[in-house]
């Protein structure tokens, strides 16, 4: 066999590093099938998996001028692999972002963007609707590292504009937030940030590639947890981060290979595959959402019902101008606090309890007791999660399964 083909090589890096790809004049669902992809010379239907730590030179001239950046050469995969660069490709094109960083997981990627953009002495400001770790390394990890953290409420406009009053290096948002789907101004916070001289990171989980632009809305870097909806499936976990080339390069390429934030190829060519459905599986579960979260509604014993495609959402102007699309998860309030979500949630049969989310199977969680235990019931408090509330992730399963499996739960709680 030949050592291998370096121009292969070569060419796969090119490729992986150019940003004005030919993918983007190609519509989203075609993206996911065809972006990104180089096949070898074998003309593999799907992506090769390199599954490989290292890779091997010619020559050790060839090394010594890889080192040197002279030739461009895979040296590593914590360095890059060119499954994962697939995958890297993938996103950026999907998301229309000039780079992309895959990441171990969705967590890497929330903590390598804001430790590598910050230094002692910087501030962050943070919307305090976060996803449990994200909330965790603003208020405790940054902290520790001599960086001031400002919370605010994500809805209240002058509160952002009282925190951005001052010179700040980095603000955190999600938008759908975790688990209230609170829909945040994406574009009026990156104004008030940016004469802050501030990175907008949004956390895009929620909402998916596919729903929400966050770029095109003033944001400078996104940031998704890949083991959501862009696996979907309940098998691997990973990360990525999306923004500009130069922030990219400069500030979180350095970061990451020394911190070891590497994404395995094997989990990566699961993403590659989830990809190639993400569109169809969004698309049915948001109609699955959207149609539990009316039959929720006229529920007795539901007390609330918070998805942003309703009229009665108290964002749903926002949520229509921003998004294209609602969310694949639904939250409500059901009567009698926790005895009353416990006693509902007992008698589901076929949706699962289970804390993670953007599945193709439904689950549903308790946040006041598991994902937002630990930030305390003041905190809960203030963000309207009552111990009545239940976050639900629709998944791909026949609609009528779930309103039967959902009214199951009702009438345990009504029989409480
Ligand atoms: C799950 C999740 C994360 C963290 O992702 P992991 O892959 O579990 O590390 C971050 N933000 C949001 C909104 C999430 O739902």
């Amino acid at each position: 066999m030949p050592r291998g083909p370096a121009f292969l090589t070569i060419l796969f890096r090119e490729l992986m590093m150019s940003n004005d790809s030919t993918d983007r004049a190609y519509r989203p669902a075609t993206r996911l099938l065809h972006s990104g992809v180089e096949r070898t010379p074998f003309g593999e239907t799907s992506e090769a998996m390199f599954l490989t730590s290292g890779f091997v030179y010619d020559n050790a001239e060839q090394a010594e001028a890889t080192f040197t950046g002279d030739v461009t050469h895979y040296q590593y995969s914590r360095f890059g692999n060119p499954t994962v660069e697939a995958l890297e490709k993938r996103l950026a094109d999907l998301e229309g972002a000039e780079a992309c960083i895959a990441t171990s997981t969705g967590m890497g990627a929330v903590s390598s963007a804001l430790l590598s953009h910050v230094k002692a002495g910087d501030r962050v400001v943070a919307s305090r609707a976060l996803f449990g770790s994200c909330h965790w390394i603003v208020a405790n990890l940054l902290p520790r590292y001599g960086v001031e953290t400002v919370f605010v409420d994500g809805g209240d406009m002058d509160a952002w504009a009282e925190a951005l009053a001052r010179p700040t290096a980095a603000v955190l948002l999600e938008s759908p937030s975790n688990p209230m789907l609170d829909i945040l101004d994406i574009r009026a916070i990156s104004d008030l940030a940016h004469w802050a001289g501030a990175l907008v990171v949004v956390d895009n989980v929620f909402a998916t590639p596919l729903l929400q632009k966050p770029l095109e809305l003033g944001a400078d870097v996104v940031v998704y947890s890949c083991t959501k909806h862009i696996d979907g499936q309940g098998r691997v976990l990973g990360g990525a981060v999306l923004g500009r080339k130069d922030w990219i390069t400069d500030t979180l390429q350095p970061f990451t290979p020394h911190t070891g934030d590497a994404l395995s190829p094997f989990n990566a060519w699961v993403m590659l595959k989830g990809l190639e459905t993400l569109a169809l599986r969004v698309r049915a579960m948001t109609d699955n959402a959207a149609a539990v979260a009316d039959h929720l509604a006229g529920a007795e014993g539901v007390t609330r019902v918070f998805y942003p495609d309703r009229p009665d959402h108290p964002q749903y102007a926002l949520a229509q101008a921003q998004m294209s699309g609602a969310s694949t998860l639904v939250a409500f309030e059901v009567a009698g606090g926790k005895a009353g979500a416990f006693a509902f949630m007992n008698a589901l049969r076929l949706i699962a309890i289970s804390n993670n989310l953007g599945d193709a199977r439904s689950m549903v969680t308790h946040p006041a007791t598991t994902t937002h235990m630990k930030i305390g019931a003041e905190e809960r408090a203030r963000l309207g999660i009552t111990d009545g509330v239940i976050r639900f992730s629709v998944g791909l399963e026949d609609s009528a399964d779930l309103k039967d499996d959902l009214d199951r739960g009702l009438a345990a709680l009504r029989s409480r």
